[in-house]
């Protein structure tokens, strides 16, 4: 027994994370269901580290030195509970479980408390940052027991990606499934982020006039201020690409259908039920579902729409610079209500989440790294209790610099009939949290009426109900 982890399902994210330890200076041992995979990266990669190649999943526990660390990269869902099932029984208490699949947290949850039972720790881990994230430096969000993060920690922070500051993008997030969780909610932002992108190109393309080409020009001159971000950065390098077989834009020829594999659905379906509003992360997902339902559009694409409005150059110009602000004010937002989810949760299920350490870690690694991650962080750093990003003063300020801007895109965008869902409910967002007063009270109304569900009142405590199909007098409930 030399190895120092093991890594088990060597698809791509398996095989780059066990070459990423290799390459740090650990002893990899490594195993797959289908052994010739183990193999072939021994074969391939051997001399970039120290591998130990296992064929029976007894071989792969045996290579292991104690306590255990089993990194788990297999397909997420039945698959990961069947090599639990597999490798549980060979291990001892004390040993660890890291799953790095993109799993469910109720599953993390679950796995974690049966796990438990047999003195195993299991490490729900969220790995960030794809393919090349996986090899050069992922960002990681381990949860589990504080325990086994004394045992992996510095072996994860080793093989993390870094911040511009030198600091790990990994941390221990909290107990059970708070990693799948905050993983679940950086999928969900990242969600936005693209959509928000994609409606700023949209609306660069059909209000202002640009071609793909210029617009790949626009999002690097903002590649260079405050939306400084991966995601800028490879929609400019996509926008750019010209097709080999048509010469046409790149984003030309591709079908505008998007697809999804679930995680920013997730992450709306627990904001439901935790009564947190996503609103920008909702419409995302929903955009891509819009997008997928090719026979509704067809059947609506003769729908009466507005008359063009070219743009001058000059208007043009002046239109871009206001959509890099409803872009930047509409990303403030999405990110306080994906914070204000990770809160929830962790007030819930009893997590305790550090959410400037959240935001610290998504600075480098992972797909929505950006420097704006730093302001988040510091953010937090300045007040823990922060109920909201948008009450700190940084963010407040910025985006009241923002709004005229924002509200014009937005009218320019309903004018010219081009859909900007994202900027849209990020700006219906704003403006309800800063209403002195919501129509919610004649919702309230209409509750009393038809159900006698009462309601409170502003001038005195207690719930009333007024007796609407008699003499409407008001009854204390
Ligand atoms: P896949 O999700 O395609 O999974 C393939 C691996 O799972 C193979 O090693 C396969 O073994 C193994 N496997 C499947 N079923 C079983 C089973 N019943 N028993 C044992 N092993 C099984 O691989 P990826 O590398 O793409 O992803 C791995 C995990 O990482 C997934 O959970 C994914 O969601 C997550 N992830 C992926 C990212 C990405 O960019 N791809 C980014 C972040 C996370 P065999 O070779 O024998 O078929």
């Amino acid at each position: 027994s030399s190895a120092q982890i093991g890594v088990t399902g060597l698809a791509v994210m398996g095989r780059n994370l066990a070459r990423n330890f290799a390459r740090n200076g650990f002893t990899v041992a490594v195993h797959n269901r289908t052994a010739a995979k183990a193999r072939a990266l021994v074969d391939e990669f051997g001399d970039e580290g120290d591998f130990v190649y296992t064929e029976t999943a007894k071989e792969f526990v045996a290579a292991l030195e104690r306590p255990r660390r089993l990194v788990v990269m297999v397909k997420a869902g039945e698959p990961t509970d069947a090599v639990i099932k597999e490798f549980a029984p060979l291990l001892e208490p004390g040993d660890m479980i890291v799953d790095g699949g993109n799993a469910h947290f109720a599953d993390t949850r679950r796995r974690e408390r049966e796990l438990r039972e047999l003195g195993i720790h299991f490490v729900g881990a969220g790995v960030s940052g794809g393919e090349e994230g996986a090899l050069n430096g992922p960002s990681i969000m381990p949860g589990g027991s504080a325990e086994s993060y004394a045992a992996l920690g510095p072996m994860l922070e080793k093989i993390s990606a870094k911040a511009a500051d030198g600091s790990p993008c990994t941390a221990h997030i909290g107990p059970d499934g708070a990693g799948h969780f905050v993983k679940m909610v950086h999928n969900g932002i990242e969600y936005a982020d693209m959509q928000l992108i994609a409606e700023a190109y949209q609306l660069l393309r059909e209000v202002a006039g640009y071609s793909p080409a210029e617009i790949a020009d626009i999002f690097r001159t903002w590649n260079r201020g405050r939306l400084d971000s991966y995601l800028i950065e490879i929609t400019a390098e996509v926008l750019a690409h010209v097709d080999a077989a048509t010469g046409k834009p790149f984003v030309d020829v591709v079908a505008d259908r998007a697809e999804q594999k679930g995680t920013g659905r997730w992450t709306v379906q627990i904001a439901l039920d935790l009564g947190v509003p996503v609103s920008g992360i909702a419409e995302a997902v929903f955009a891509r579902s819009v997008s997928g339902h090719t026979d509704l559009r067809a059947a609506s694409r003769g729908l009466a729409g507005p008359a063009a409005e070219p743009l001058s150059d000059k208007e043009a110009a002046a239109f871009a610079d206001r959509v890099e602000q409803a872009l930047y004010a509409s990303k403030i937002v999405s990110y306080t209500q994906g914070f204000h989810e990770i809160a929830a949760g962790s007030a819930e299920y009893g997590w305790d989440i550090d959410l400037g350490a959240v935001a610290s870690i998504w600075r480098g690694g992972c797909i929505i790294r950006a420097a704006f991650l730093d302001r988040i962080r510091a953010a937090y750093d300045a007040r823990a209790d922060l109920p909201s990003l948008l009450a700190d003063e940084g963010f407040a300020r910025e985006i009241g610099a923002a709004q005229d801007d924002w509200r014009a895109v937005l009218v320019a965008a309903t004018r010219q009939g081009v859909p900007a869902p994202g900027f849209a409910a990020a700006l219906a967002y704003y403006d309800a949290l800063r209403a002195e007063r919501l129509p919610a009270a004649l919702t309230q109304g209409q509750r009393d009426y038809f159900g006698a569900h009462t309601y409170r009142r502003t001038d005195r405590e207690g719930s009333f109900h007024t007796l609407w199909g008699g003499d409407r007098s008001e009854v204390e409930a």
